[in-house]
Formats: structure tokens, C-alpha cells, sequence
């Protein structure tokens, strides 16, 4: 017996969402709960996975488990597909087990044919509705299905309407879309050679194989990778009775929301279209009217409506995002599933939900997705600016953006990728339009509502988004966008503002965002669970100040090369590095030191004794000095143009310190603690720099500094240990010519393979460990960090021969089996040992729960990661 590819709707239940499909699944616990739902049954995920392992052949017994459920279906409901009375008519719907909205297919009114369409209209009293009905199916199955293109029935539609003097598809009467029909049919026909399947039944199989296809399309492989949803999931497939919205004015096709899904407050959320098929309204095809209306309209449904929307609310334990349909007064629901929402809604609802008691602080956390917090961070228009917005659309995805007007996706996800903020703006957007989505600041659409898929896509992605903005005229061949008079061209600056749904044709200043109080509720609660620290990677004192007040515990590093930058300070580390001597070397030191003393005097200011690790230089000195070639040239030029000696010479010295300097590979050259091994005058500056920083700190504010000081790159024992002498006896120096004591660590980082493998070693030299991933994943993996995304690492994704970008999360079988060594190791030769990460996977969060795995005791990343840190933490622990 082969396996059990099809289930019943009445099979079903929510706990199979794995093998049903997160639609599937919703439908069946509906229609246990005694929602109405329309019935039909499910193809499983696990058919579509093993089609795809088989090159696209269906497993055994497939075919007919489909002809047997499709017999059962049809003895249920009393009708047969396609028959000449009582005809059943069904959709195929995808069903992923994640939601993917709109980003696969789905076909409607297939069972519609030449023996049923007369039954068809007979039933609704209908004849136009049927020939209606009968034409979209074509046009969908044949593009859908058949890959045939839209156009062959667009133009065939155009023609027909300038035939008969319609200006809309709506003044065609019946006997013309009967014409159209033929037509469609011929030209599909005609398009395949012939081929064209005209049993319903066929059809039925070619569209369940078509949606298996559809998990591999594009668009669809784009929103996974963006979502990190693996691609082994593939997707089930739906086939359930069509009920029709479009049946007159006592029908009516929707979507809604059991709470806003934009600002997460508890009220009814939805838009509907009356006479209209479902995938006019999440296509974004008509702008819908707010659900409210329907009251009016169509009382009974919207009561039993209302009264559905809180009992799944309360079943589910969370926010719903639901479709239904109402068929002459009679209301369906089409599905249910936990309602995408941006950060700001989630954390309002997790609060509210908790206050409500349908869930407990910890459900609360575990339900916020840490990386979508950074939607939080973003900046909004700043109110105290006066502009004048050309026009007003849905505010449907939060935040302000501002950017060059882009009219197409192409051109989005290449402006946009090379780094230029651009606004995409579109008609409506498409699944197809992700990639462009994707890298937009935001988005602003003509048409679609609330719940059309460029809203529920943008509120995903935390891009802001206008929507049905109806007043714009778009030109997208002349690639311009005018209203009230304004005209809009390609390039031209726009600023969206997606919480109120204006749109501004100049760039208005943005201010950064704040959190809010259902924010520190939460990451209230997800600091009471979580164990490890969250520190964070800042260099100055703003940044600081603005890592503590995004809940940082300390600063995990800082990198003090990023002080050596500047028009003040540049000279002077010339000065350094091009000195002869000692006697030379010292006297440039002692002029950096002041500027690095006041450097971390404001960093320790604004981390009121919380910890500070700081780290000795890192980078190799030629970094501070012009690059080879251009100074080569120089030297050239001014030798061609017989320039002053002095000043020839002066430029000749430096090309022959850059040529000495210079090294094939600088990453691993002399840099980190190597420098400070040929050069203990820096490490000497630069700990004196540091204690003077921390005494004036006491002295001026009483306040003490929880001092760290950390040596980058060490690979051997002794590194650390000679390090470790200079940077003590120059911060006991300071403190005894103070007459003050003063705590303070020296640790290092552990960056290289060598130093995980031999940390034990290195550990009895050290007070801490900070992983530092980002060159240990380098050295581990053997690529560059600086050019992986642009080389063949971003191929390999592309291709799937690495799942994940291994520089944003760590290799958890390679390198992280350096950190779990390194850790142990360390930890079992010194036990006072804190060890922690500062690599930039320290605010990633599927890292972050490695890291704990690990046990180490914090993780630091930067400031904005921070707030994302923090709730990864806590779902770590969970
Ligand atoms: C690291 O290598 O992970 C690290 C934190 O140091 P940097 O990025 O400064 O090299
Ligand atoms: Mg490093």
C-alpha cells in the first residue's frame, strides 16, 4: 500500500500543519470547531516533496488517491466535476507550511466547461456569471497551468471590448463573453499546439502538478531566502468547492484581521468587495471598502462574521488573518492563520494577549520574532517640518522612507543593491515584484487596500508602504508618476510616510524612532528569562549612550582604530608610523594619546561603570597611510612636473614606508597583537590612554569604570603574555603616579583557529575570552570577509550549497565547533574565565541560540542589534 498522500478536510486538524499546509490545516480545525468552511480535501506537503526528490514525477498511487478523494468529494457534495447538472466546481489552492502569501499558485473555477456551463448558470440564474466565470478559468489555467502567456488574452479581451464599444469588462453582456470564451479557448488551443485538455479532470491533475511547481518559482524562492524558510518544505495543495462571491450584490469576497495588524490595537481589521471573486481583493486588482461597511450591507454575514473572528481569536490564542466569502448571504471561510503583523502590532498584541490571560509572558516572548524588531528602529518623518503631500494613500506598512522614484522592480533591486535608496512605485505590486520590494526603502501603489499582498509583503519586510494611492497617474513606459499636477520622473526624491499613507514629492528630514512602552514591557519580561548578556560593539561616545539606551549591558568592544581617523588625528599617526626610531615613534605617540584618552573618557562617561572592554589596535598600519599605487603616481607626477625637492622627498619617504609596509595579504600579516609585539610603544599609549580616561572619569564624576582591556588576534601563549606585561605595567604606572586603585581585566580575543585549539593555553594568561567570529569564520573557512558576499559565496547561496551567509550566521559545524572548544578548553584551565562572542553573529539570532547552547556568558553586536539581542536571548533559553 502506498502512502496517504490525500486527506479529507474532515481528516484534519491545526497539529498537522507540517503535512497539511498552514491553509489546509486552518480549514480542517474550522470545520471540526463547526465554522462553516467549504468542503474539499488536501494533498500533502510530504506528495510535493517527494515529486521534487523524483525530477518531477509523482510518487506511485498519487493519481489515483486523487480520483478517490475527488470521487468521495463529489458523492459528499452531491455533484460531479464538470457534469452536465450539478456541477461541482473547485479551486487548487497552494498551502505552504510557513505562509508565503501570494507567492504561488492557485487556480479558480476548474470544474467550468462546455457540458457545465449551461448548469452552471441555470443554478445562479446567471447566464453572464457563468460565461464570466468559464472565461477567467481559461485565462487562469492557461497561464497558470499551461505557462501561456497573459497578454494573448489581453489582447483578445482589449479587442472584444473595442469590437463592442464596452469601455469596461462589466458593460460585456453575456453572449459576448461567450464569444470571448470560444476565443480563449481557440487561442489556448492554438498557443499549445493542439494540446489543450478539455476534461475537467485532467485539468484538476495538471493543476495540482502546476502548484507543486509553483513552490519552485522565482518569486517564491526569493521570499524563502529572504524569510530563511528552507526550501525542502515544498507546499500541499487545496482542493476545495468554489463558493462565489460573485454571484450579485448579496455576495461578497474578503479578508480580515482579528486586531490591526499595523499598530496591533484591538479592533476589527478587514476590507471586502461585494460581487467579487476572493483574489480581487488580495490582488489588489479593486480598492475594497473597510470591513465596517459590510455591516450595512450584508448584516447577517457580518454577525456571524464578528462572532467566527473571536472564537478563532480565542481557539488560536493569537491574532487571525482570515478569508472569506460570502455566497448569496451565506457567509464561508476560505482560512485562518496567525496574522502577519510588524513589530510594533506584535508586541502591542503579545502585551495585550497577556493581559487578557489568553497567554503567559513567556508564550509572549516566544512569539516575537527578534529580527523583525528592527522595523522598530526605523526613523519616522520628523513632525516639526511643513510639506504639503501631493497626495494620500492607505497607510499600509509603517515608518517613513525616502528615495529616488523607481517605476519598475528590475530597476529597484539594482539601484537598490548598489546602495542608492530608492521608492518603487507600481500600479499594484505582484508576487513578482519582490526582489524589487526587497531593496526599496518603501513602497507606494495606485491600486489594492490594506490586505493586498504589496501591503501584507511590505508590513512583512517592515518596509513602509503606501497603498491604493487611487489619484496617481502612472506612465510606466515614460516612467513618471503625476497627480494634482505634479509630475513625477525616475530618479526624482520622494518621501512616503507609511503611517499615514502621505506621499511628499521633495526628501523631509527623518527622526530616529523611539520604543514604546508595550516594547519595554516585553523585552521587560524576555530580560527576566534570558542568561546570556547582551553587550554591544560601540567605538564612541554617542554610540554608547545609544547601545545603553537600547538596553545594553556593557560594551563588548571597542575598536580603537576607528579613533585614529580623522583630519585632526591622521597626521600625527603618520607622524607614527613613518617615524625611524623609538625617540621619533614617541614623540607622535604622545600626541595621540590625548585624543585617545578623551575618546574613552566620553565612552566610560556614558556607560556609567558598566562594563567597557577595549580592545588595542587591530589593523594594519598601512591601512592608515595612502594606497601604493596612488601614491606612486603621485611621486611620478611631481617628478614629471620637477616639483620641489623637499616636498619630492618628503613623498618619496612615504612611498618607501608604504612598499615596506605593504603586504600581499594584510589580513594576515602584521596586524592585531603582531604590531604590538614589534611596536610595544603603541600598546604602552594606548593602556596609559585608557587609565588616565578611567581616572579622570572618577575624578570628574565619581564615577568608577568597569575596566576590560582585550588584545585581538593572539594565536600564542606568549603573545598574550608579553602583551599582557605591557598593558599592566602601564596602567599600574598611571594608577600609582594617581595614588589610585583601580579593578580591571586583561583578556583577549579568539579570532584564529590556533587559539580555540590551544585555549587552554592562552587561558591561563587571560581574565576572558571574546570570540571574535567575523575573522575567525575567515581563518576557519578560509574566505575573505571582505569580498565573500560579491565572490563565489554569494553563488553558493544562490545555488544552495550553503543554506545561510556563514559571515551573518555562524557555521555552526565548523566554526562553532572552535567556540565550543575554545570554550570548554578555556574554561577548564582557568574557571574564573568569562568568555563571550563580539563578532557580528552576536546579534544574529539563530547565533545567538548557539551561543547559549554553548553557554557562553554574552554575546555583543551593535546597538541597533541590541533590542533584537536582547529578546533572542530570551527565546534561546525557552
Ligand atoms: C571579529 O573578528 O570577529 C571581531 C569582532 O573583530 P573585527 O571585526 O574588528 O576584526
Ligand atoms: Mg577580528
Amino acid at each position: 500500500m502506498s502512502e496517504k498522500y490525500i486527506y479529507d478536510l474532515s481528516e484534519g486538524d491545526a497539529s498537522m500543519k507540517s503535512l497539511l499546509g498552514g491553509k489546509g490545516a486552518g480549514v480542517a480545525e474550522m470545520m471540526r470547531l463547526g465554522v462553516p468552511v467549504p468542503d474539499g480535501f488536501t494533498v500533502t506537503t510530504q506528495a510535493c516533496i517527494e515529486t521534487m526528490n523524483n525530477g518531477g514525477t509523482w510518487p506511485a498511487g498519487l493519481r489515483d488517491q486523487i480520483s478517490d478523494a475527488l470521487a468521495r468529494f463529489e458523492e459528499r457534495a452531491g455533484r460531479k466535476l464538470g457534469a452536465s447538472e450539478k456541477p461541482l466546481l473547485v479551486s487548487v489552492r497552494s498551502g505552504a507550511v510557513v505562509s508565503m502569501p501570494g507567492m504561488m499558485d492557485t487556480i479558480l473555477n476548474l470544474g467550468i466547461s462546455d457540458e457545465s456551463v449551461a448548469a452552471v448558470a441555470a443554478e445562479a440564474n446567471n447566464e453572464r456569471f457563468a460565461w464570466d466565470c468559464y472565461r477567467r478559468f481559461i485565462q487562469m489555467y492557461g497561464e497558470v497551468v499551461e505557462g501561456l502567456d497573459a497578454h494573448i488574452y489581453e489582447d483578445a479581451l482589449t479587442a472584444m471590448k473595442q469590437r463592442k464599444g464596452a469601455s469596461q469588462d462589466t458593460d460585456l453582456t453575456a453572449e459576448d463573453l461567450k464569444e470571448l470564451t470560444t476565443e480563449f479557448k481557440q487561442i489556448s488551443d492554438d498557443a499549445l499546439g493542439g494540446a489543450w485538455p478539455s476534461d475537467p479532470r485532467e485539468q484538476l491533475m495538471r493543476a495540482v502538478e502546476a502548484v507543486f511547481n509553483s513552490w519552485q518559482n522565482p518569486r517564491a524562492k526569493v521570499y524563502r531566502k529572504a524569510n530563511h524558510i528552507s526550501d525542502d518544505l515544498g507546499t500541499a495543495v487545496n482542493v476545495m468547492q468554489m463558493v462565489f462571491g460573485n454571484r450579485g450584490e448579496t455576495s461578497a469576497t474578503g479578508v480580515c484581521f482579528t486586531r490591526n495588524p499595523s499598530t496591533g490595537e484591538n479592533a476589527l481589521y478587514g476590507e471586502f468587495l461585494t460581487n467579487a471573486q476572493g483574489e480581487d481583493v488580495v490582488a489588489g486588482i479593486r480598492t475594497p471598502r473597510p470591513l465596517i461597511e459590510m455591516k450595512e450591507v450584508l448584516p447577517q454575514a457580518y454577525g456571524e462574521l464578528v462572532d467566527t473572528m473571536h472564537k478563532m481569536e480565542t481557539h488560536y490564542r493569537d491574532m487571525q488573518d482570515m478569508e472569506f466569502t460570502v455566497e448569496n448571504g451565506k457567509l464561508y471561510m476560505l482560512q485562518t492563520r496567525n496574522g502577519k503583523r510588524t513589530a510594533a502590532a506584535a508586541l502591542k498584541v503579545a502585551s495585550d494577549l497577556v493581559d487578557e490571560g489568553l497567554i503567559d509572558k513567556e508564550e509572549a516572548v516566544r512569539r516575537i520574532e527578534p529580527d523583525q524588531l528592527d522595523q522598530l528602529l526605523h526613523p519616522a518623518i520628523d513632525p516639526g517640518q511643513s510639506a504639503t503631500p501631493i497626495t494620500k494613500g492607505l497607510p499600509a506598512s509603517p515608518g517613513a522612507a525616502v528615495g529616488a522614484a523607481v517605476f519598475d522592480a528590475d530597476t529597484a533591486a539594482e539601484r537598490g543593491e548598489a546602495g542608492e535608496p530608492v521608492v518603487l512605485i507600481r500600479f499594484e505590486t505582484t508576487p513578482d515584484d519582490i526582489h524589487g520590494v526587497l531593496q526599496a526603502q518603501g513602497v507606494l501603489t495606485a491600486h489594492g487596500g490594506m490586505t493586498s499582498h504589496a501591503a501584507v509583503v511590505a508590513r512583512g519586510f517592515g518596509k513602509p508602504c503606501v497603498a491604493g494611492a487611487t489619484d496617481i497617474k502612472i506612465d510606466t513606459e515614460a516612467k513618471t508618476m503625476t497627480v494634482g499636477g505634479v509630475t513625477v520622473h525616475e530618479g526624482d526624491t520622494l518621501t512616503l510616510n507609511g503611517s499615514t499613507g502621505e506621499v511628499f514629492n521633495t526628501a523631509l528630514k527623518l527622526i530616529p524612532p523611539r520604543l514604546n512602552e508595550d516594547f519595554l514591557k516585553v523585552v521587560g519580561w524576555a530580560d527576566e528569562i534570558r542568561d546570556l548578556g547582551v553587550e554591544a560593539n560601540a567605538d564612541n561616545g554617542t554610540d554608547a549612550a545609544k547601545a545603553r539606551e537600547l538596553g545594553a549591558e556593557g560594551i563588548g568592544l571597542c575598536r580603537t582604530e576607528h579613533m585614529f581617523f580623522g583630519d585632526d588625528r591622521l597626521p600625527a599617526m603618520h607622524e607614527m608610523i613613518l617615524s625611524e626610531n623609538d625617540e621619533q615613534r614617541q614623540v607622535a605617540l604622545d600626541k595621540i594619546l590625548p585624543m585617545q584618552q578623551s575618546d574613552f573618557e566620553a565612552i566610560f562617561t556614558a556607560m556609567k561603570g558598566l562594563p567597557v572592554t577595549v580592545r588595542l589596535l587591530d589593523p594594519p598600519l598601512h591601512e592608515f597611510m595612502p594606497d601604493l599605487v596612488t601614491q606612486a603616481l603621485k611621486v611620478q607626477e611631481m617628478e614629471l612636473k620637477g616639483a620641489d625637492p623637499t616636498k619630492l622627498a618628503e613623498e618619496r619617504r612615504t612611498l618607501a614606508q608604504v612598499k615596506k609596509l605593504h603586504e600581499q595579504n594584510p589580513m594576515l600579516g602584521t596586524r592585531g597583537c603582531r604590531l604590538g609585539m614589534l611596536y610595544p610603544q603603541i600598546p604602552d599609549m594606548q593602556a596609559r590612554a585608557i587609565a588616565r580616561a578611567a581616572l579622570a572619569v572618577l575624578d570628574r564624576e565619581g564615577e568608577t569604570v568597569d575596566l576590560q582591556i582585550m588584545v585581538p588576534l593572539v594565536h600564542l601563549r606568549q603573545e598574550l603574555q608579553r602583551q599582557r606585561e605591557i598593558v599592566v605595567a602601564a596602567v599600574d604606572d598611571e594608577l600609582d603616579k594617581a595614588g589610585q586603585k583601580l579593578d580591571y581585566l586583561v583578556g583577549t580575543m579568539i579570532e584564529l583557529p590556533r587559539a580555540a585549539l590551544v585555549a587552554d593555553q592562552i587561558a591561563q594568561e587571560a581574565d576572558f575570552f571574546s570570540f571574535g567570529t567575523n575573522d575567525l569564520t575567515q581563518t576557519t573557512l578560509g574566505i575573505s570577509r571582505d569580498d565573500a558576499e560579491n565572490g563565489f559565496l554569494g553563488w553558493y547561496e544562490a545555488q544552495g550549497v550553503v543554506k545561510r551567509d556563514p559571515f551573518a550566521t555562524i557555521d555552526v559545524d565548523g566554526v562553532g565547533q572552535l567556540v565550543r572548544m575554545g570554550t570548554e578548553k578555556g574554561r577548564a584551565a582557568n574557571p574564573k574565565l568569562s568568555v563571550g562572542v563580539c563578532g557580528e553573529h552576536g546579534g544574529d539570532p539563530d547565533s545567538i541560540a548557539f551561543f547559549q547552547s554553548v553557554g557562553l556568558d554574552y554575546v555583543s553586536c551593535s546597538p541597533f542589534r541590541v533590542p533584537i539581542a536582547r529578546f533572542a536571548a530570551a527565546k534561546a533559553k525557552l
